[in-house]
């Protein structure tokens, strides 16, 4: 039994190494076959390679054949060669394909020549991506957050735009952490912006108050004062636990300029203050003669008008230009005339260009009057008066601004109510213009009247006038800060 076993067993061997050495065999065979394979194939690659080199055009690509390029940017072309047998026909390629730079995606622009009807062609890959952060801006501090004590954060005070998605507010999540609150946004391309503000449970400010009047009050000397009502309002208070207090005295007995102070404190101590002014004027003098001259100071009028009026004993107001000598507005303030501001350029086009333009020229002329007089003029002369239409032509409605304007910072103006017609153009002559004047003269008001010193027609006229007006019980006097205004019908 044991050499049976051993018999079969030897024979079992032999078989199994037979077995063995046909499938080696077999595995060689099968190794060589795919070498042949795949020398059959790298041949017929570098043949088919060979035969595009040699029989069809070459297209060379310069740059990247896959291109990044940013939403609503655009691809500058790297360029590209085309040659057949080493003869150069770049300039037959055509370039196909379309990028939409507002789109994201992936766009194929295609290269093709085709010469002697050998055809080639080769793609380059355009990514429009968008890789820009999307923004996220606050209404307030960019660094801080004020909460109300004892209220929760509202969440409305912030905004996310991407360049590519528009308005992602809505995708904004915000978390507070420690002593901080976190914002953070990604747009739909996953570019990420993160801002951070620090959190203060306090209310930082003040209540917001509004006069019910305007903030500048003009009275005459016997007018009853009355506080103005006014509206409140705060961020983390209610209406009733503000506390407003005035202070400030008006003597509406004596002309002058006072300030009531309104102050508005919230709940936290949080303090708002409003000023009023109030200017007390003398009451109109009836019967007073306000002899007015606009557009000097000029050498050979001014100084004579100068002359008669102190030899009459008569004050008038001078409403001074930036043109003329300094002498004579020194000369004027010096004798005790009034100098009143009416415009550095007088010309309309640049005076009543704007708001802003009007104050400029009039910081102008207020400049040179504080130089030679070291005394601010805060009266005003309008071009043109307040109810003049031509600056229509300039600014629409800027004289209902400027009447306005002037009053809150201080001014008064002066238009008229006797116009010598002394600026129409030398049509009249020195007789005219003072039967102009004293023809229209009243008891019952005041006399505002308009002149011009640089005509020479009014330096003739004026002694006239002041004889008429005092043989008839009239008085003259130069305007002063109190004197009441004597305005005309604002018409644009
Ligand atoms: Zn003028």
């Amino acid at each position: 039994m044991g050499m049976v076993s051993s018999n079969g067993s030897k024979k079992n061997y032999k078989i199994s190494r037979k077995s063995r050495v046909k499938k080696k065999n077999l595995a060689q065979i099968r190794l060589r076959q795919f070498s042949i394979v795949v020398f059959l194939f790298v041949l017929g690659v570098c043949l088919l390679s060979l035969y595009k080199m040699i029989f069809l055009p070459r297209i060379v690509l310069e740059g990247e054949s896959v291109v990044e390029v940013p939403y609503l940017g655009k691809y500058k072309e790297d360029g590209y060669l085309s040659s057949y047998q080493g003869k150069d026909i770049t300039s037959k390629v055509k370039v196909k394909g379309k990028v939409n730079y507002k789109k994201i995606g992936e766009y194929t622009i295609t290269y093709e020549v085709s010469y002697h009807g050998r055809k080639s062609s080769k793609t380059r890959v355009i990514k429009v991506v968008d890789n820009k952060k999307p923004k996220i801006t606050f209404t307030g501090d960019n660094k801080k957050l004020y909460v109300c004590p004892n209220t929760k954060y509202l969440f409305d005070d912030y905004q996310a735009v991407d360049d590519y998605d528009g308005d992602i507010t809505n995708k904004v999540k915000v978390d507070e952490e420690e002593n901080r609150m976190r914002y953070e946004v990604k747009d739909s391309s996953g570019n990420k912006t993160v801002k951070y503000r620090k959190v203060f449970y306090k209310d930082i400010e003040g209540p917001k108050l509004t006069l019910d009047d305007s903030l500048t009050v003009m009275l005459v000397v016997g007018d009853e004062f009355k506080d103005s009502t006014y509206q409140v309002e705060d961020n983390c208070s209610s209406a009733k636990d503000i506390k407003v207090t005035i202070s400030g005295k008006v003597d509406t007995s004596k002309a002058g300029e006072y300030e009531r102070v309104y102050k508005a404190k919230d709940k936290y101590g949080n303090v708002t203050k409003v000023v009023q002014k109030i200017s007390v004027m003398e009451p109109s003098k009836q019967g007073v003669i306000y002899l007015t001259f606009d557009d000097g100071p000029r050498s050979g009028t001014t100084d004579i008008i100068l002359n008669v009026l102190k030899e009459k004993g008569v004050k008038a107001t001078f409403f001074v230009t930036n043109s003329g000598p300094d002498d004579l507005i020194k000369r004027a303030y010096d004798e005790g005339h009034s100098i009143g501001l009416h415009t550095a350029s007088h010309d309309y086009s640049v005076v009543y260009k704007s708001v802003d333009s009007y104050f400029n020229d009039l910081k102008a002329v207020s400049d040179r009057v504080y130089r030679i007089t070291g005394e601010k003029s805060m009266l005003i002369r309008f071009p043109g008066g307040s109810s003049n239409t031509i600056s229509k032509r300039y600014s629409v409605g800027i004289m209902s601004t400027l009447t306005k304007e002037v009053l809150n910072r201080g001014y008064r103006y002066y238009d008229w109510n006797v116009d010598s017609r002394d600026a129409e153009g030398g049509k009249f002559s020195a007789d005219e213009i003072a039967s102009f004047v004293t023809s229209n003269l009243s008891h019952d008001r005041v006399n505002m009247v308009l002149m011009h010193d640089i005509k020479v027609t009014t330096k003739d006229a004026i002694g006239k006038i002041i004889d008429y007006g005092k043989a008839n019980g009239y008085r003259f006097e130069a305007i002063t800060n109190y004197t009441d205004m004597v305005t005309q019908r604002v018409n644009n």
